[in-house]
């Protein structure tokens, strides 16, 4: 079953115009010449970013998107930007459902799975984020949380094609401590049964899922060569070109 492998840089609320341009410059320009056929690379820059962003990777293959979107098309919600919107700027993708946006935002599944069909409904393909908390973890409920997140925040028409999930330990996220490459196939493997059950073996076979936690270059080589692991979703390290692009390089079997 082969999955092209996606790398995603989430750079949360990190660049002013002129960092992060000169970022997506690079990381274009590094994309360009390594001329990858096997492994996608996609950019989440904060929407202040987005425009310049695209002008920035413009005729490369870097994908551009974002990091959350409102579930309506348009209307009454002040601050909030729609999938509509975003499509209309020119991103493929959107980040629903991250657990700084779960904690800081009080985001339950309902709401994620709302925003997430909305996302596909507009033509974007959205990343799905999951992941247990550190107590959850230490109550052994891994895989029952995930479950719970997945059959609560993944839409009946995702597909393989309109939905990516990343598996996010919150504890791992930003903290330099990641699970056991065994652990991280266990939970990647028990996502996949789990999708399996809610949308069909045949496209959970396909579905592709992300690792997201402190991958950084020293490690990715091990996280993404696990069998159910097709890519990362990468905060801090995507916001220096070398260490994103390692942690590409990473991916080559
Ligand atoms: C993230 O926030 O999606 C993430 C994985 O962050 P970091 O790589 O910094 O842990």
């Amino acid at each position: 079953m082969v999955r092209k492998t996606l790398i995603a840089g989430n750079w949360k609320m990190n660049g002013l115009l002129e960092d992060g341009v000169s970022l997506a410059k690079g990381i274009a320009q590094e994309v360009k010449k390594a001329g990858r056929k096997d492994c996608e690379f996609l950019v989440c820059p904060p929407f202040t970013l987005l425009s310049s962003v695209k002008k920035a990777i413009k005729g490369s293959k870097v994908m551009l998107g974002a990091q959350d979107c409102h579930y309506a098309e348009k209307g009454a919600h002040t601050g909030d930007i729609s999938p509509l919107m975003l499509k209309d700027l020119g991103c493929q993708y959107v980040i629903v459902g991250h657990s700084e946006r779960r904690t800081d935002h009080y985001e339950s599944n309902e709401l994620i799975r709302k925003k997430a069909e909305a996302a596909i409904n507009a033509g974007l393909k959205v990343i799905i984020c999951i992941g247990e908390t550190e107590a959850e973890k230490d109550a052994g409920k891994t895989i029952s949380v995930c479950t719970a997140q997945i059959e609560g925040s993944v839409p009946e028409i995702s597909n393989a094609q309109n939905t990516v999930i990343a598996y996010e330990p919150v504890w791992a996220i930003g903290t330099g401590r990641t699970p056991t490459a065994a652990e991280v196939e266990e939970v990647h493997a028990a996502i996949r049964k789990v999708v399996s059950k809610k949308l069909g073996r045949a496209i959970s076979n396909k579905m592709r899922l992300l690792y997201g936690g402190s991958m950084k270059p020293t490690n990715a080589k091990e996280l993404l060569a696990l069998p159910d692991v097709d890519g990362g979703l990468i905060g801090g390290a995507s916001l220096k070109v070398a260490d994103f692009m390692a942690i590409g390089d990473a991916s080559k079997q």
